[in-house]
C-alpha cells in the first residue's frame, strides 16, 4: 500500500520533471520568436518626417512647394508658381478648372516647420 503510494508519487514527479523541461523549452521558443518579431518589425526609419513630403508635393511638378501652396477645390496642391503658369488651367488630379485662387496657409506652416526641423 505504502509502495504503490510511493510509486504513485515517483511518477507524478517524473511527469512534473517532464512538464518542466517542456516548459522551458517553450520559454526558449518564445524568446526567440520575439526576437524575430522585434527585429522584423523595424522596416524603414520614420525620424526626419521628410518621408511624408510625398502628400504635399505640387501634383503637376512634384516639388515641395516653396512659397505659396495653392490648392484646388478638391484640395489638391499646386506650388505657386505651377498654379498661376497660364498653361494649366485645370487640375491634374482631378480635372476641374483652377480659376479660384485657393490658398493652403496650413500646409505651408507644415512645409516650413518641417524644412526647419530637416536643416
Ligand atoms: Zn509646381
Ligand atoms: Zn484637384
Amino acid at each position: 500500500m505504502l509502495n504503490n503510494l510511493e510509486n504513485e508519487a515517483d511518477k507524478a514527479r517524473s511527469l512534473v520533471h517532464g512538464l518542466e523541461y517542456q516548459l522551458q523549452e517553450l520559454g526558449r521558443q518564445i524568446n526567440n520568436l520575439s526576437v524575430q518579431v522585434e527585429s522584423s518589425s523595424n522596416p524603414a526609419q520614420t525620424s526626419s518626417g521628410l518621408e511624408w513630403s510625398g502628400d504635399i508635393c505640387c501634383m503637376i511638378c512634384w516639388d515641395v512647394p516653396e512659397g505659396h501652396v495653392m490648392q484646388c477645390t478638391e484640395g489638391h496642391l499646386l506650388c505657386g508658381e505651377c498654379f498661376s503658369n497660364p498653361q494649366i488651367d485645370t487640375c491634374p488630379e482631378c480635372r476641374v478648372p483652377l480659376d479660384t485662387q485657393i490658398r493652403n496657409r496650413a500646409v505651408e506652416r507644415i512645409i516650413s516647420q518641417m524644412k526647419a526641423s530637416a536643416s
